[in-house]
Protein backbone atom coordinates (compact mmCIF):
# COMPACT_ATOMS: atom_id res chain seq x y z
CA UNK A 1 0.00 0.00 0.00
CA UNK A 2 3.00 2.43 1.27
CA UNK A 3 4.84 1.76 -1.83
CA UNK A 4 1.88 2.31 -4.55
CA UNK A 5 1.50 5.46 -2.68
CA UNK A 6 5.23 6.25 -2.88
CA UNK A 7 5.06 5.42 -6.54
CA UNK A 8 2.24 7.59 -7.42
CA UNK A 9 3.93 10.54 -5.70
CA UNK A 10 6.98 9.93 -7.79
CA UNK A 11 4.66 10.20 -10.78
CA UNK A 12 3.00 13.28 -9.79
CA UNK A 13 6.39 14.99 -9.11
CA UNK A 14 7.53 13.96 -12.53
CA UNK A 15 4.04 15.62 -13.80
CA UNK A 16 4.91 18.78 -12.09
CA UNK A 17 8.86 19.46 -12.43
CA UNK A 18 8.42 20.74 -15.85
CA UNK A 19 6.08 23.54 -14.24
CA UNK A 20 9.54 24.72 -12.81
CA UNK A 21 10.20 26.02 -15.99
CA UNK A 22 7.30 28.63 -16.02
CA UNK A 23 9.14 29.96 -12.39
CA UNK A 24 12.48 31.53 -11.16
CA UNK A 25 14.76 31.10 -8.29
CA UNK A 26 14.70 34.03 -5.92
CA UNK A 27 17.63 36.64 -6.16
CA UNK A 28 16.87 39.81 -4.59
CA UNK A 29 18.61 37.62 -1.90
CA UNK A 30 22.21 37.06 -3.98
CA UNK A 31 22.78 34.28 -1.88
CA UNK A 32 19.42 32.06 -2.65
CA UNK A 33 20.20 32.58 -6.15
CA UNK A 34 22.64 29.54 -6.30
CA UNK A 35 20.22 26.91 -6.21
CA UNK A 36 19.14 24.44 -9.84
CA UNK A 37 16.13 25.63 -10.69
CA UNK A 38 14.30 22.61 -11.94
CA UNK A 39 14.45 20.70 -8.21
CA UNK A 40 10.80 19.32 -6.71
CA UNK A 41 10.55 17.07 -3.98
CA UNK A 42 7.70 16.27 -1.44
CA UNK A 43 7.71 14.47 1.72
CA UNK A 44 4.44 13.70 3.63
CA UNK A 45 4.31 12.98 7.31
CA UNK A 46 1.66 10.14 7.70
CA UNK A 47 -0.57 10.13 11.07
CA UNK A 48 1.90 7.43 12.78
CA UNK A 49 4.78 10.30 12.16
CA UNK A 50 6.07 8.00 9.37
CA UNK A 51 7.27 9.98 6.20
CA UNK A 52 6.40 8.64 2.16
CA UNK A 53 8.87 10.71 -0.54
CA UNK A 54 9.67 11.86 -3.86
CA UNK A 55 12.02 14.09 -5.60
CA UNK A 56 14.78 15.94 -4.62
CA UNK A 57 13.78 15.57 -0.79
CA UNK A 58 17.48 15.33 0.65
CA UNK A 59 18.66 18.88 -0.39
CA UNK A 60 18.83 21.40 2.28
CA UNK A 61 16.99 24.50 1.77
CA UNK A 62 16.36 27.96 3.87
CA UNK A 63 13.20 28.24 5.64
CA UNK A 64 12.78 31.74 4.54
CA UNK A 65 8.82 32.74 5.32
CA UNK A 66 8.00 29.24 6.53
CA UNK A 67 9.46 30.39 9.92
CA UNK A 68 6.80 33.61 10.30
CA UNK A 69 4.02 30.81 11.11
CA UNK A 70 6.41 28.87 13.51
CA UNK A 71 7.38 32.47 15.21
CA UNK A 72 4.23 33.20 15.32
CA UNK A 73 3.31 29.86 17.38
CA UNK A 74 6.27 30.40 19.61
CA UNK A 75 4.77 34.16 20.25
CA UNK A 76 1.33 33.27 20.97
CA UNK A 77 2.73 30.60 23.69
CA UNK A 78 5.08 33.07 25.23
CA UNK A 79 2.97 35.98 25.93
CA UNK A 80 -0.95 35.43 24.55
CA UNK A 81 -3.22 35.97 21.70
CA UNK A 82 -4.06 39.24 23.83
CA UNK A 83 -0.59 40.42 23.44
CA UNK A 84 -0.01 39.47 20.27
CA UNK A 85 -2.62 40.76 18.51
CA UNK A 86 -2.55 44.13 19.97
CA UNK A 87 1.00 44.51 17.85
CA UNK A 88 0.00 42.38 14.72
CA UNK A 89 -3.42 42.21 12.96
CA UNK A 90 -5.27 38.49 11.81
CA UNK A 91 -6.30 40.27 8.48
CA UNK A 92 -5.00 39.44 4.97
CA UNK A 93 -3.58 42.16 2.56
CA UNK A 94 -3.94 41.47 -1.10
CA UNK A 95 -0.55 42.72 -1.21
CA UNK A 96 2.91 41.41 -2.57
CA UNK A 97 4.63 40.11 1.01
CA UNK A 98 7.40 42.82 1.29
CA UNK A 99 4.64 46.28 0.62
CA UNK A 100 4.95 49.18 2.66
CA UNK A 101 1.40 50.22 1.19
CA UNK A 102 -1.21 48.95 4.16
CA UNK A 103 1.04 50.35 6.54
CA UNK A 104 0.51 53.72 5.81
CA UNK A 105 -2.94 53.32 5.06
CA UNK A 106 -3.85 51.58 8.63
CA UNK A 107 -3.95 53.50 11.68
CA UNK A 108 -2.28 53.08 13.67
CA UNK A 109 -0.10 51.35 11.42
CA UNK A 110 -0.26 47.88 12.69
CA UNK A 111 0.59 45.40 10.38
CA UNK A 112 -2.36 43.79 8.80
CA UNK A 113 -1.22 40.12 9.56
CA UNK A 114 2.01 37.85 10.98
CA UNK A 115 2.46 36.40 7.62
CA UNK A 116 3.66 39.39 5.64
CA UNK A 117 7.28 40.68 6.37
CA UNK A 118 5.98 43.77 8.38
CA UNK A 119 4.15 41.44 10.78
CA UNK A 120 6.75 38.99 10.89
CA UNK A 121 9.12 41.47 11.65
CA UNK A 122 6.56 43.08 14.45
CA UNK A 123 6.52 39.77 15.77
CA UNK A 124 10.18 38.71 15.68
CA UNK A 125 10.86 41.67 17.44
CA UNK A 126 8.59 39.72 20.56
CA UNK A 127 11.08 37.07 20.77
CA UNK A 128 12.75 37.16 24.09
CA UNK A 129 15.99 37.30 25.18
CA UNK A 130 19.00 39.97 25.52
CA UNK A 131 21.04 39.80 22.74
CA UNK A 132 20.37 38.50 18.89
CA UNK A 133 22.25 35.48 20.11
CA UNK A 134 19.94 34.43 22.83
CA UNK A 135 17.02 35.73 20.28
CA UNK A 136 17.67 33.15 17.66
CA UNK A 137 18.71 30.42 20.39
CA UNK A 138 15.27 30.72 21.67
CA UNK A 139 13.81 30.11 18.30
CA UNK A 140 16.12 27.38 17.60
CA UNK A 141 15.27 26.06 20.76
CA UNK A 142 11.15 25.78 19.94
CA UNK A 143 12.08 24.74 16.33
CA UNK A 144 14.40 21.59 17.82
CA UNK A 145 11.71 20.49 20.07
CA UNK A 146 8.87 20.76 17.11
CA UNK A 147 11.87 18.93 14.64
CA UNK A 148 12.50 16.37 18.52
CA UNK A 149 16.05 17.28 17.42
CA UNK A 150 19.13 18.79 19.99
CA UNK A 151 19.14 22.41 19.71
CA UNK A 152 22.61 22.12 17.64
CA UNK A 153 21.00 20.18 14.84
CA UNK A 154 18.98 23.56 13.97
CA UNK A 155 21.73 25.58 12.16
CA UNK A 156 21.24 28.69 9.94
CA UNK A 157 23.25 28.89 7.11
CA UNK A 158 25.37 32.11 7.70
CA UNK A 159 26.26 33.22 4.26
CA UNK A 160 22.61 33.57 3.32
CA UNK A 161 21.82 35.49 6.37
CA UNK A 162 24.07 37.50 5.70
CA UNK A 163 23.49 37.95 2.08
CA UNK A 164 19.85 38.71 3.05
CA UNK A 165 21.32 40.98 6.20
CA UNK A 166 23.75 43.29 3.97
CA UNK A 167 20.44 44.11 1.21
CA UNK A 168 17.85 43.74 2.61
CA UNK A 169 16.59 48.05 2.53
CA UNK A 170 13.13 47.40 2.50
CA UNK A 171 12.52 45.37 5.63
CA UNK A 172 14.81 47.93 7.29
CA UNK A 173 12.69 50.63 5.97
CA UNK A 174 9.56 48.52 7.22
CA UNK A 175 10.98 48.35 10.73
CA UNK A 176 11.82 51.85 10.65
CA UNK A 177 8.42 53.15 10.04
CA UNK A 178 6.65 50.66 13.01
CA UNK A 179 9.08 52.07 15.21
CA UNK A 180 8.25 55.53 14.64
CA UNK A 181 4.76 54.05 15.16
CA UNK A 182 5.20 52.58 18.10
CA UNK A 183 4.42 49.30 16.97
CA UNK A 184 8.05 47.89 17.94
CA UNK A 185 10.54 48.69 19.59
CA UNK A 186 14.32 48.48 20.05
CA UNK A 187 17.24 48.20 17.69
CA UNK A 188 16.42 47.81 14.01
CA UNK A 189 19.58 46.58 12.63
CA UNK A 190 19.44 43.55 16.05
CA UNK A 191 15.77 42.69 14.82
CA UNK A 192 16.99 42.34 11.38
CA UNK A 193 20.33 40.08 12.61
CA UNK A 194 17.19 38.15 14.41
CA UNK A 195 14.84 38.00 11.59
CA UNK A 196 17.71 37.31 8.82
CA UNK A 197 18.82 34.57 10.88
CA UNK A 198 15.35 33.09 11.43
CA UNK A 199 15.11 32.84 7.64
CA UNK A 200 18.43 31.42 7.38
CA UNK A 201 17.38 28.27 9.48
CA UNK A 202 18.36 25.34 7.29
CA UNK A 203 15.72 21.96 7.13
CA UNK A 204 14.44 19.38 4.28
CA UNK A 205 11.18 18.54 3.15
CA UNK A 206 10.75 16.19 6.13
CA UNK A 207 11.44 18.44 8.86
CA UNK A 208 8.15 20.68 6.78
CA UNK A 209 6.22 17.90 6.92
CA UNK A 210 6.53 16.76 10.31
CA UNK A 211 5.96 20.34 11.36
CA UNK A 212 2.58 19.81 9.05
CA UNK A 213 2.06 16.89 10.83
CA UNK A 214 2.34 18.79 14.21
CA UNK A 215 -0.32 21.16 13.15
CA UNK A 216 -2.72 18.56 11.52
CA UNK A 217 -2.78 16.78 15.11
CA UNK A 218 -3.31 20.06 17.31
CA UNK A 219 -0.43 20.03 18.26
CA UNK A 220 0.73 16.79 19.32
CA UNK A 221 4.24 15.08 18.26
CA UNK A 222 2.53 12.20 16.11
CA UNK A 223 5.55 9.66 17.46
CA UNK A 224 5.24 10.37 21.83
CA UNK A 225 1.59 12.34 21.72
CA UNK A 226 3.28 14.96 23.93
CA UNK A 227 1.76 18.14 23.00
CA UNK A 228 4.17 20.82 21.26
CA UNK A 229 1.58 23.08 20.60
CA UNK A 230 -1.30 24.02 22.84
CA UNK A 231 -4.51 23.43 20.58
CA UNK A 232 -5.57 27.17 20.93
CA UNK A 233 -2.76 28.39 18.92
CA UNK A 234 -2.54 25.67 16.48
CA UNK A 235 -6.36 26.87 15.73
CA UNK A 236 -5.18 30.85 15.57
CA UNK A 237 -2.18 29.57 13.34
CA UNK A 238 -3.83 27.23 10.87
CA UNK A 239 -6.15 29.95 9.91
CA UNK A 240 -3.57 32.87 9.31
CA UNK A 241 -1.68 29.76 7.64
CA UNK A 242 -5.38 29.96 5.25
CA UNK A 243 -6.02 33.82 4.78
CA UNK A 244 -3.05 34.72 4.65
CA UNK A 245 -0.07 32.28 4.28
CA UNK A 246 0.47 32.49 0.35
CA UNK A 247 0.66 36.36 0.52
CA UNK A 248 -1.76 37.82 -2.10
CA UNK A 249 -2.28 34.35 -3.46
CA UNK A 250 -3.94 32.87 -0.78
CA UNK A 251 -7.16 33.05 -2.51
CA UNK A 252 -5.88 31.25 -5.40
CA UNK A 253 -4.40 28.88 -2.94
CA UNK A 254 -7.56 28.28 -1.20
CA UNK A 255 -8.95 27.49 -4.50
CA UNK A 256 -6.76 25.02 -5.77
CA UNK A 257 -5.47 23.45 -3.03
CA UNK A 258 -7.71 24.41 0.31
CA UNK A 259 -5.37 23.61 3.05
CA UNK A 260 -3.59 25.52 5.33
CA UNK A 261 0.01 26.05 3.61
CA UNK A 262 2.84 28.81 4.26
CA UNK A 263 5.70 29.55 1.86
CA UNK A 264 9.00 31.12 1.62
CA UNK A 265 10.91 32.31 -1.32
CA UNK A 266 13.53 29.80 -0.95
CA UNK A 267 10.64 27.41 -2.83
CA UNK A 268 9.68 25.68 0.42
CA UNK A 269 6.36 25.28 1.17
CA UNK A 270 4.66 23.76 4.78
CA UNK A 271 1.20 22.38 4.38
CA UNK A 272 -1.32 20.88 6.90
CA UNK A 273 -4.09 18.78 6.60
CA UNK A 274 -7.67 19.22 8.26
CA UNK A 275 -10.48 17.80 9.11
CA UNK A 276 -13.33 17.75 6.43
CA UNK A 277 -10.57 16.19 3.86
CA UNK A 278 -9.46 12.66 3.27
CA UNK A 279 -5.82 13.62 3.73
CA UNK A 280 -7.20 15.21 7.27
CA UNK A 281 -3.76 14.37 9.65
CA UNK A 282 -1.04 14.21 7.36
CA UNK A 283 1.79 17.28 6.73
CA UNK A 284 3.28 17.97 3.60
CA UNK A 285 6.98 19.17 3.32
CA UNK A 286 7.64 20.48 -0.07
CA UNK A 287 10.66 22.07 -2.22
CA UNK A 288 10.90 23.64 -5.17
CA UNK A 289 12.91 26.60 -5.88
CA UNK A 290 11.02 28.08 -8.84
CA UNK A 291 8.83 30.41 -8.24
CA UNK A 292 6.20 32.17 -9.94
CA UNK A 293 5.35 36.16 -9.78
CA UNK A 294 3.93 35.72 -6.16
CA UNK A 295 7.04 34.24 -4.83
CA UNK A 296 5.44 30.72 -4.43
CA UNK A 297 6.69 27.65 -5.71
CA UNK A 298 4.84 27.11 -8.70
CA UNK A 299 5.67 23.34 -9.02
CA UNK A 300 4.67 22.76 -5.21
CA UNK A 301 1.72 25.04 -5.98
CA UNK A 302 1.07 22.52 -8.69
CA UNK A 303 1.59 19.62 -6.89
CA UNK A 304 -0.19 20.19 -3.85
CA UNK A 305 -3.38 21.09 -6.22
CA UNK A 306 -2.74 17.61 -7.97
CA UNK A 307 -2.45 15.99 -4.54
CA UNK A 308 -5.49 17.17 -3.08
CA UNK A 309 -7.50 16.39 -6.17
CA UNK A 310 -6.76 12.78 -7.00
CA UNK A 311 -6.05 12.12 -3.33
CA UNK A 312 -8.87 13.60 -1.10
CA UNK A 313 -12.66 14.04 -0.98
CA UNK A 314 -12.29 17.75 -1.07
N1 LIG B 1 13.68 36.53 4.27
C1 LIG B 1 12.74 36.83 3.23
C2 LIG B 1 12.41 38.30 3.19
O1 LIG B 1 12.16 38.91 4.16
C3 LIG B 1 11.50 36.02 3.44
C4 LIG B 1 10.44 36.35 2.41
C5 LIG B 1 9.68 35.16 1.94
O2 LIG B 1 10.05 34.01 2.10
N2 LIG B 1 8.57 35.44 1.28
O3 LIG B 1 12.40 38.89 2.14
Amino acid sequence: MMNVLEQQLAHLVDECRPYTAQGKVADYIPELAHVKDDLLGVAICLPDGSYIHAGDVHHKFTIQSVSKALALCYVLMEFGEDYVFSKVGMEPTGDAFNSIAKLEETVPSKPLNPMINAGALAVTSMILGDTAELKIYQFRQFLATLLGVPVEEVRYNEKVARSEYETTDLNRALLYFMRHHGIVEGDVDEIIDVYTKQCAIEIDCFDLARIGRILSGNGEDPVTGDELIPRRVVRIVKAIMTTCGMYDASGEFAVRVGLPGKSGVSGAILATGKHELGLSDVGFGIFGPALDSKGNSIAGMKLLELLVERYTSR
